[in-house]
């Protein structure tokens, strides 16, 4: 048997982390057994499908470069894979379940509308049991219906997730389900199953969410006489409601990291980088053995066991996603990062040095960057001159800087032929001789080269300005 999974979003939002870990968990399931990993466009809801989310789900899995095996534009032998394309396929799967008297139509107000089907209904539903020559009239009438399906009454829903164990449900507590709407559009549970069935998924790995839904797709298995799936449900984790992610996507601004999770699109625009995203939404709901967070997807393919993905709801850990982000573009390659930037300039309105300089400074300055937004304004103290923030005049006032400075001044203009590297041992001498240590010593020296107490290590300094711009600086810091 040849492993086949989906990812299947429907196109009415962003994806965000939530939705992302399913895909990422699929994915990883699929590669462990030489399978498929197919992505399905459910864009059935006219109404909230929209075109630019489909196209922003493409580009986010080209941008995180999780390799899909089958879709809409990667094509395959099961398609088409966007259900809109697949309506005469629905259409004859209806007739089958009318032929066995399965299905029946329900013409009550509104019933079968996307709102409708959200209502209490009452189990079984009272249109099953019209007599014929009404369902007659009312067809003559025009009257619109949609499509109900006859839960067997007396059936036992049993099945084994591969998360939560044994699940037991009994037919009598599911009603008699919309499946095809007054719009003669599929609802989730009729398109799920003949999607599932027909595109020979093997194992349906989703959302907790759905767990309540399967009993209604297991007894349309039934109902077709198709093999079901197994199914794995994985825990909830936070998500953004689609107006919070609309907001957020208008208030992004570059080099502020967000305090929330956002959609993948603004990460994206942030400068965060894709293995980040990847590597993180793994750990939302799994863990690897040797417990070391920051991993190559692809190098846990054959440790992964849907059996170790926690029951329990996991949480968006903000902090320990921006850790996660500082690593990778602490590690990343220097030439990509440096790429990676140069949009982040222009963006920020700001020139980068010719290239020599430019890379050193990128090198010299991403420690603890989450996102490539970050870079730019770090920059603006090596390339302009010296604008002293707040926290750097402050620096400069408490007693005892201008101590430090002297004193710094001094030794360096004593030394002939001062090398980047002298600049830590001449630090440490003038605070041993002051008394002075940690930020009384090295907050007063950063504060007047580059006008903020917080940056890069000092030997910089003298490597990039050297000795008379770094000595203009300082004594400049004397005189705040
Ligand atoms: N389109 C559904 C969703 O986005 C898919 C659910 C499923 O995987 O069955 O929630």
């Amino acid at each position: 048997m040849t492993v086949r999974v989906r990812y299947a979003p429907s196109p009415t939002g962003y994806q965000h982390f939530g939705n992302l870990r399913t895909a990422v968990f699929n994915y990883l399931f699929a590669r462990k057994h030489g399978g498929v990993f197919v992505l399905r466009i459910e864009d059935t809801d006219r109404e909230r499908s929209k075109k630019e989310y489909e196209d922003l789900i493409r580009e986010d899995f080209e941008w995180l470069g999780i390799a899909i095996d089958e879709s809409p534009w990667h094509g395959g032998e099961y398609g088409p894979y966007r259900q809109s394309e697949r309506l005469h396929i629905y259409k004859e799967h209806l007739e089958r379940l009318v032929k066995k008297d399965m299905v029946f139509r329900c013409f009550c107000e509104g019933e079968g509308e996307p709102e409708a089907e959200k209502k209490q209904v009452v189990s079984p539903d009272p249109c099953r049991f019209l007599p014929a020559e009404d369902v007659k009239r009312f067809e003559k009438e025009g009257r619109p219906f949609c499509w109900r399906f006859a839960t067997p009454r007396d059936a036992i829903v049993r099945f084994k997730d591969l998360v939560r164990g044994n699940v037991r449900v009994k037919a009598s507590e599911v009603t008699d389900f919309v499946v095809i709407k007054q719009d003669g559009m599929p609802t989730y549970h009729f398109g799920v199953v003949v999607d599932d069935a027909l595109m020979k998924i093997t194992h349906v790995i989703r959302g907790r969410d759905h767990l309540t839904n399967t009993a209604n797709h297991w007894l349309l298995y039934d109902a077709f006489g198709y093999e079901k799936p197994t199914w794995c449900h994985i825990s909830r984790t936070s998500k953004l409601k689609k107006r919070e992610m609309l907001d957020a996507l208008d208030h992004l601004e570059m080099g502020v990291r967000p305090k929330k999770p956002i959609p993948v699109i603004g990460y994206r625009k942030l400068g965060y980088l894709p293995e980040a995203i990847v590597n993180y939404s793994a750990l939302l709901g799994w863990h690897p053995r040797d417990e070391i967070e920051k991993f190559n997807l692809d190098d846990k393919i054959e440790e992964f066991d849907p059996k170790d993905l926690t029951k329990g709801d996991s949480a968006f850990d903000i902090s320990k996603f921006n850790w996660l982000s500082e690593k990778y573009i602490k590690e990343a390659d220097i030439d990509r990062l440096s790429e990676l930037a140069r949009p982040f300039f222009e963006a920020a309105d700001i020139t980068p040095p010719e290239d020599k300089l430019y890379l050193r400074l990128i090198d010299a300055l991403r420690g603890k960057c989450a996102m490539v937004s970050e870079l730019p304004p770090r920059f603006v103290p090596f390339i302009g001159g010296v604008k002293l923030a707040e926290d750097g005049r402050k620096t400069l006032q408490e007693p005892g800087a201008k101590k430090v400075l002297g004193l710094i001044v001094n030794k360096m203009e004593a030394k002939t032929d001062l090398k980047p590297e002298d600049f830590d041992p001449i630090i440490r001498e003038v605070g041993e001789e002051l008394g002075v240590k940690g930020k009384n010593l090295f907050f007063p020296i950063r504060s007047s080269i580059i006008g903020t107490p917080h940056g890069p290590m000092m030997s910089l300094y003298l490597e990039i300005f050297g000795k008379d711009e770094v000595l203009r600086r300082l004594r400049a810091g004397i005189g705040e």
